[in-house]
C-alpha cells in the first residue's frame, strides 16, 4: 500500500515537473512516506526524521513532508518534536503535499493529482480500491493511523486500470487492509465480486488479484468470481494469525480455528486448484508451547504454499499494548517462528517438486541477478532457461510464455521455454 502511494505522490510530482533523485543534498523537496505497522518500523521513521533534522539546517528553502500512518489524526506531539517538517499528511493526503510545494515554487498544482499514475509501471502493479479497516484487531495499529474503511469509486478503478494496461500493465493486485469488504460504504452497494468482474473486462489486462482477505469477509460470491473470471488468478492470502481459540479471541479476529478451517474448506470446494497462502504471529501474549502447537496443527493440515509469519511485538496505540502483556521471552518467539519456517521450508519444497514436469503459463516480469524471470498464476516465481536451438526468441517483458518446470526449490522453480502464447487462462493442471 505505501508503494502504491509513493509512486502516486511521485507521479504527481512529476506532472508538477519535478525529478526523482537518488542523492538527499540534491532535494528541494524531501518527503518519508512512513509505515509503522510494528513498533520497529516507527522507531526507524523517527529517526530518520531527526537524520533529515540535521541536514535540513542551513538550507531553510527545502521542504519536508512526512506522511503515512505515522500521521494520526492529532499531530500536536508531532509537530512539537520535529518543528522543521514542513507538512504532515495522513495516508493518500497528498494535495497538502502538492499545494505547498506549488506555492512556495510558484507552480500551480492544480490538475496534476487528477492522475496520479505511475509513468512506468511495473508489469505487475497495484491499485488500492478500500483505504483503513474497520476491524480493531488487538494487535494492530492500522484502523487508528489509516483510519475507517473508506472504498474507492468502481469507475474510478477501472479507469486506473485501463490507463495502467496502457501504460505496460499485465498484472493488477487490487488492495486493501481488508479488500473482501470493499463497496460496503458505497451506494449503490457493490462488492468485490462486481468489481473483479468489471476490471476482468479491462482489454489487455492479463492477471488480476487482491491482497489481504479476512475470513469473515470472503463471500462465496468472491469465491466463485475468482473461479469464473478468466482473469483472475486462482490463488487467496488468508490471515489465520493464531490457532487456538482463546489466542485468536484475545486477538478479536472475529472467528474460532474451526471456523477458519471451515473457511478453508469451503475455498477450496469452490476452487479447487487455489494456491492458498496465510499470515501467522508466534508469540502473541500469553501464547503458551501448546497453544502455538495448535498454530502448527492448523499449518499441517492446511498445507498453504507460503506462510507470512511475524514474532508478536509490542506496539505502543493498540489495544494489546494496554491491557494486555508481552510475556513471551524474544527467545520463545524467535524459536517457534524458525519451527514455522523449516516446516514451511518442507512443505514448499515437496509442494513445488509436484510441479516439476507440468507446463504452465509463465507472465515474464523482467531480469533478476541477470536471469529472465516471471510468474505462474499462482504467483511462482519463475527462472527461465531460453534453449540456444530453440527457434523460439527470448521473451519480452509483458509477454506470457508457455514453459515446462524442471527444478525447483522451496522459494522457486526453474523452466525450459516451450512456446510463447498471447494470452492468459485458467489452466486445467494445478496452478501452484
Ligand atoms: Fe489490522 Fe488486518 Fe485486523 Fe484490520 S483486519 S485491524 S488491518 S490486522
Amino acid at each position: 500500500m505505501n508503494v502504491s502511494d509513493s509512486e502516486r505522490l511521485s507521479s504527481g510530482f512529476k506532472n508538477m515537473g519535478f525529478e526523482q533523485t537518488e542523492h538527499l543534498a540534491d532535494a528541494d523537496v524531501v518527503v518519508l512516506n512512513t509505515c509503522v505497522v510494528r513498533q520497529s518500523a516507527e522507531d526507524t521513521a523517527t529517526g530518520l526524521i531527526g537524520r533529515l533534522g540535521k541536514n535540513t539546517k542551513g538550507n531553510d528553502d527545502r521542504i519536508v513532508a512526512v506522511m503515512g500512518c505515522m500521521v494520526g489524526p492529532d499531530q500536536t506531539d508531532l509537530r512539537r518534536r520535529f518543528p522543521y517538517v514542513d507538512i504532515w499528511a495522513r495516508p493518500q493526503e497528498f494535495w497538502p503535499i502538492l499545494e505547498t510545494v506549488g506555492i512556495r515554487h510558484g507552480i500551480d498544482p492544480e490538475g496534476c493529482l487528477a492522475e496520479t499514475i505511475p509513468e512506468n509501471p511495473n508489469i505487475a502493479s497495484y491499485i488500492p480500491i478500500v483505504h483503513g479497516c474497520d476491524k480493531f484487531c488487538t494487535f494492530c495499529i492500522i484502523p487508528y493511523r489509516r483510519g475507517r474503511e473508506s472504498s474507492r469509486l468502481a469507475s474510478d478503478i477501472v479507469h486506473e486500470a485501463k490507463m495502467m494496461v496502457d501504460r505496460g500493465v499485465k498484472d493488477i493486485t487490487l488492495l486493501g487492509q481488508n479488500v473482501d469488504s470493499y463497496g460496503h460504504d458505497l451506494r449503490p452497494r457493490i462488492d468485490l465480486a462486481d468489481l473483479l468482474e468489471q476490471v476482468n473486462e479491462v482489454q489487455g489486462l492479463e492477471r488480476l488479484r487482491f491482497l489481504t482477505s479476512h475470513p469473515n469477509d470472503m463471500s462465496v460470491r468472491i469465491l466463485e468470481a475468482v473461479r469464473d473470471l478468466p482473469k483472475v488468478c486462482e490463488m487467496i492470502n488468508l490471515p489465520f494469525q493464531a490457532g487456538d481459540d482463546t489466542i485468536l479471541s484475545n486477538m478479536r479476529r472475529g472467528y474460532t480455528r474451526g471456523q477458519f478451517l471451515e473457511k478453508i474448506s469451503q475455498v477450496k470446494e469452490v476452487i479447487p486448484a487455489v494456491t492458498l497462502t496465510t499470515d501467522l504471529i508466534v508469540g502473541f501474549c500469553g501464547e503458551t508451547d501448546k497453544q502455538f502447537e495448535k498454530s502448527m496443527d492448523v499449518l499441517r493440515e492446511v498445507e498453504f504454499s507460503k506462510v507470512h509469519t511475524s514474532e508478536y511485538s509490542y506496539r505502543a496505540g493498540t489495544y494489546a499494548s494496554r491491557l494486555m502483556k508481552d510475556d513471551v521471552p524474544r527467545l520463545v518467539k524467535k524459536e517457534r517462528k524458525l519451527i514455522v519456517e523449516t516446516f514451511q521450508n518442507k512443505i514448499q519444497a515437496s509442494k513445488n517438486l509436484t510441479l516439476v514436469g507440468n507446463r504452465y503459463q509463465i507472465l515474464i516480469e523482467g531480469y533478476k541477478r541477470g536471469r529472465l524471470f516471471g510468474r505462474t498464476r499462482g504467483d511462482k516465481l519463475v527462472y527461465l532457461n531460453v534453449p540456444k536451438s530453440t527457434r523460439i526468441s527470448t521473451p519480452s517483458p509483458g509477454q506470457i510464455v508457455s514453459v515446462e518446470i524442471t527444478k525447483s526449490t522451496s522459494w522457486s522453480l526453474e523452466a525450459y521455454l516451450s512456446s510463447t502464447i498471447m494470452t492468459s487462462k485458467k489452466e486445467k493442471v494445478p496452478v501452484g
